[in-house]
């Protein structure tokens, strides 16, 4: 048997490979070790979660942000970016519409804000937990105190995803400005996890400057943390930012890590991501293929789509939040997979 398969045999059995391991395990795969390790990888996802594929309705509800991430469109730098926020009224629309389509997670999703306060937040989370009771709440705000975290877990969220972006610290900072780093971000995941959220993480692949060594300690971090859920998709390039001219990271190593991810930890929630989606046609059914089990379609306003431009070409940002359900569902049918109404908690 050749190395690669070797490796992904050990991460199977053991649910760990060391550093050196990961690194040639990375760099020595080959499309017969992505189908060696996909096929197993379905056998993970379908033994946990047979062939439901769970849904979360995402709501972009502002793309003011006071970050200034190389990567992100929505980065407070970029002049070009024309910026909205919804109202409390336009997302509990959202959430209403959602409901009717048959989502039963919602996603609130942002750049961070800070006309959202604390208060704000907190009765918007507490007004979609009284509607909705059968719903979970999911929250993507950025970085926040933890005593902010434990306060909207108090108001009713469920769960928060927040990707660590890339754990080497060197790394981080060549992707973020100074005033933020890898261990803060690391540190409010700790913090996510101890207060009692279903918390997720992830990272972008072939994000600018990424090595295999990276991703090695991507995955390590992963394994050390144990998050619910790991969101991972291609890096895409956004031309108003300082990285407009990168290369986009590639649909192939996106989905081996995918594979990677659920043999390493089988319960995760695993999204086949919309940057997936959007360099290749059939990302989204390829990534479950290789083990993810989540899609997560938006909910927004079709008037402010467009405008939460994280990265070019971003696909669905025409549709209606119906056609989108409609259209997920047909791609899912058509690899023998089906969407399901369910909240989709993490498998205990
Ligand atoms: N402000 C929130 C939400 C960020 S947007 C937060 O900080 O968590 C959600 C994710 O989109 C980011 O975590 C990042 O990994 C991803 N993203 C941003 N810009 C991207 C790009 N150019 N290509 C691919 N993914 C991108």
């Amino acid at each position: 048997m050749d190395k690669p398969k070797q490796l992904i045999d050990k991460l199977e059995e053991t649910s760990r490979l060391t550093k050196e391991e990961w690194i040639a395990l990375i760099e020595n795969r080959s499309e017969e070790a992505a189908e060696y390790l996909f096929e197993k990888a379905r056998n993970w996802q379908h033994q946990y979660y047979g062939k439901r594929v769970y849904t979360r309705g995402l709501i972009e509800f502002t793309n003011y942000c006071k970050n200034d991430c190389f990567y992100c469109g929505i980065r407070r730098s970029n002049q070009n970016a024309d910026r909205y926020r919804l109202t409390r009224e336009q997302i509990l629309e959202c959430c209403q519409i959602g409901y009717g389509l048959g989502f039963r997670t919602f996603v609130l999703q942002g750049g961070e804000d800070g006309w959202f306060t604390q208060v704000r937040l907190e009765k918007i989370v507490h007004a979609i937990r009284e509607r909705y009771p059968d719903c979970a709440i999911t929250l993507s705000l950025g970085e926040r105190s933890r005593e902010s975290y434990r306060r909207l877990f108090e108001a009713g969220a469920d769960r928060y995803l927040l990707r660590h972006e890339t754990a080497d610290e060197e790394h981080y900072r060549q992707l973020h400005p100074q005033e933020l780093s890898a261990a803060r971000r690391k540190q409010c995941l700790w913090d996510l996890k101890e207060i009692g959220y279903q918390t997720g993480t992830g990272f972008m692949v072939g994000s600018p400057g990424q090595t295999a060594a990276q991703l090695a300690e991507d995955l390590m971090f992963i394994r050390k943390l144990e998050p619910h859920m790991v969101g991972i998709g291609p890096f895409v390039a956004h031309h108003d930012t300082p990285f407009a001219a990168e290369k986009c990271g590639t649909v192939e190593l996106t989905l081996f890590l995918i594979g990677l991810l659920r043999i390493m930890l089988p319960k995760l929630l695993l999204p086949a991501t919309t940057a997936l989606g959007t360099i290749d046609a059939r990302g989204r059914e390829k990534g479950i293929l290789a083990g993810a089990n989540v899609v997560m379609p938006n909910l927004s306003p079709t008037d402010v789509r467009k405008k939460y431009e994280l990265y070019d070409n971003k696909i669905c940002t025409g549709d209606e939040a119906a056609e989108c359900r409609t259209c997920l569902n047909r791609r899912m049918e058509s690899i023998g997979y089906q969407l399901v109404v369910d909240r989709g908690d993490f498998c205990q």
